[in-house]
C-alpha cells in the first residue's frame, strides 16, 4: 500500500507558527547569514554536517579569510584546504568542497548552479538537502530541506517509526517536508526548521515546554521524544590494529607521510603505519638503518564509523634517513604548519612537543648554532655535583631552559627513562592535561630526590 504522509497541521498553519516563534528564537546573527551568497551559504553547509554550530564559527570564518571565493577555494592546493579543515573531521567533506569548487569554476563559468537542484546536487558532496538549503537560504526560491535537524523534528512530530536512512521511512519524511515547506519566506522558514531542531528538538534533550507544536507533537504527547527518530540497527564495530612509527632525527623533527588522495585520511599528513613490528623494522632496515627502538607507548583507540582503530605509537630515533621525498617530510611537533593532519596524529605532534621521550629538542633547522665537541658540564642538582650538561634544553621554554641549566644529562636521561613507564604502565593519555601535569610533578620530585611514583619493574638506582 502506498504510504501517505498524515499532516498534522495544514501547512500554512504550521508556517504561521514556527515562523513566529523563528522571529523571536531563531538565530540571526549566523556569520554565513551575513552577505549570503552561494558560495558563503554552501561552505557552511557543508562545514555543518555533523558538526555544531559553535565548533563551525571559528572555521568558518578562518575559512572565508583565505579563501573568500570559489575561484580562490578552487586554486588552492588540497593540502591547503584540508589544513584548514584539520580538526573539523569527515575530511572528505574538506576534498568534495575542493573539488566541486574547481567544477564550478570549470563547468559553471565559476557561478554556482542555483536554479537548478539537479545540477547543485550534481556537485561533490551535495546531496539534495544540501542543493535545496544553498538554493533557498541564497535565492529564497523555494527548495525543501530534510538535514539531521529537520528529521528529528519530522519523525517527533509524526511519531515516524523506522531508521531515517531506511528508503521507505526517507521517503515518507521528504514527503512530511515537502508538505511543509512554503513558497514565500523561504530563507527564514528553512533557517527555522533546522533551528527548531539544533535549539529545542534536541538529540538527547527536547525541550518541549517551550517548543511551538508541544500540544500537537505526537510524539510529545506519548512521552516517547526520545525514542525518534529511531536509530541504525547496530552492527559490532570491528578493531583494526596498526602501528605508527613516531620516528624522531637529532633535532626532535618527526617523520610525516602523505597518505594516498583517497581512502582513509585521503591527502592528510600522517606517521608511518605498519601492520606488526616485523614490517616496522623491515621498513627501518631499508630506510633508516641504526635507528633506535624506544618501548611501545600505550595504545588507544580511534574510531571510525565504519571500525575501529587500535594505534600503538611506536616512538624511534635516528640519525639518518635515506626515505625523505615528496610524500615524506620531517615536522616540528609544536609547529607542523600548513599541513592538514590526521586526527590522532595530530594529538600525538602536541603530546611530543611538551614531552620529547626519545630525542632533545634541538635548535630550529635554520639556526646557525653547532654543537661544541666538547661536552658541557653542569652542577647536577639531582646527583649534587658537576656531570656532564645535557647539549640541549630538553623541553620548549623558560622550564627547558632550566632544567638544560641545572640536570645533567645522566639524570635527565634516568627521569625519561622512569617517564616512559610511568607513561606505559599507567596507561597515561599524553592529550589529557591532567596526566601532563601528574608527570611535571612527578619530574620535579625525581629531580629533587623526592619519593616518586613508582612503574612496576623500576629499580631505583643504587637498589
Ligand atoms: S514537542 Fe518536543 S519532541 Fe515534539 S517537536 Fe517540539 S521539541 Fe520536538
Amino acid at each position: 500500500m502506498k504510504e501517505m504522509p498524515v499532516p498534522i497541521l495544514a501547512p500554512y498553519l504550521f508556517q504561521q507558527r514556527l515562523l513566529a516563534w523563528f522571529a523571536d528564537h531563531g538565530r540571526h546573527e549566523l556569520p554565513w547569514q551575513q552577505a549570503r551568497t552561494p558560495y558563503r551559504v554552501w561552505v557552511s553547509e557543508i562545514m555543518l554536517q555533523q558538526t555544531q554550530v559553535t565548533t563551525v564559527i571559528p572555521y568558518f570564518e578562518r575559512f572565508m579569510a583565505r579563501f573568500p571565493d570559489v575561484q580562490a577555494l578552487a586554486e588552492a592546493s588540497q593540502d591547503e584546504v584540508l589544513h584548514l579543515w584539520t580538526g573539523l573531521g569527515y575530511y572528505a567533506r574538506g576534498r568534495n568542497l575542493h573539488k566541486a569548487a574547481r567544477v564550478v569554476m570549470d563547468e559553471h563559468g565559476g557561478a554556482f548552479p542555483v536554479h537548478s537542484l539537479e545540477a547543485m546536487a550534481a556537485l561533490p558532496g551535495i546531496g539534495r538537502s544540501t542543493a535545496g538549503a544553498v538554493i533557498a537560504q541564497s535565492t529564497g526560491e523555494r527548495a525543501v530541506i530534510l538535514d539531521g535537524n529537520v528529521k528529528r523534528v519530522l519523525t517527533r512530530l509524526h511519531a515516524v517509526a523506522g531508521w531515517p536512512g531506511r528508503p521507505a521511512v526517507e521517503r515518507r519524511l521528504w514527503a512530511l517536508a515537502e508538505h511543509y515547506t512554503p513558497h514565500a519566506q523561504v530563507v527564514d522558514f528553512t533557517q527555522a526548521m533546522m533551528d527548531l531542531g539544533a535549539t529545542l528538538c534536541r538529540r538527547g534533550s527536547p525541550d518541549c515546554g517551550r517548543c511551538p507544536f508541544r500540544d500537537v507533537c505526537v510524539a510529545h504527547a506519548r512521552g516517547e521524544e526520545k525514542r525518534f527518530p529511531e536509530s541504525k540497527p547496530k552492527k559490532a564495530l570491528p578493531t583494526r590494529e596498526t602501528l605508527m612509527l613516531l620516528l624522531q632525527d637529532d633535532k626532535g623533527r618527526v617523520l610525516l607521510e602523505q597518505r594516498p588522495p583517497s581512502g582513509l585520511w585521503g591527502g592528510l599528513w600522517s606517521l608511518p603505519q605498519f601492520d606488526d613490528h616485523g614490517d616496522l623494522e623491515g621498513w627501518l632496515d631499508v630506510h633508516a638503518p641504526g635507528a633506535e627502538l624506544a618501548p611501545a607507548r600505550s595504545p588507544f583507540t580511534h574510531v571510525f564509523s565504519h571500525f575501529r582503530l587500535e594505534i600503538t605509537p611506536q616512538p624511534a630515533r635516528v640519525t639518518r634517513l635515506d626515505a625523505v621525498s615528496e610524500q615524506r617530510r620531517w615536522v616540528e611537533p609544536g609547529r607542523p604548519d600548513g599541513i592538514g593532519l590526521a586526527a590522532p596524529v595530530k594529538g600525538l605532534l602536541e603530546s611530543l612537543a611538551p614531552f620529547t621521550l626519545s630525542a632533545p629538542q634541538g635548535p630550529r633547522p635554520d639556526s646557525q648554532e653547532e654543537e661544541s665537541p666538547m661536552s658541557q658540564t653542569v652542577f647536577c642538582r639531582k646527583y649534587q655535583q658537576e656531570l656532564e650538561a645535557l647539549p640541549f634544553p630538553p623541553l620548549p621554554g623558560k622550564k627547558g631552559q632550566e632544567i638544560q641549566a641545572s640536570v645533567s644529562r645522566q639524570a635527565w636521561e634516568e627521569w625519561q627513562a622512569l617517564q616512559t613507564r610511568l607513561i606505559n604502565e599507567k596507561h597515561l593519555n599524553m592529550l589529557d592535561p591532567a596526566s601532563r601535569e601528574y608527570l611535571m610533578e612527578q619530574m620535579e620530585r625525581f629531580l629533587d630526590n623526592r619519593e616518586t611514583d613508582q612503574a612496576e619493574g623500576y629499580v631505583p638506582r643504587g637498589e
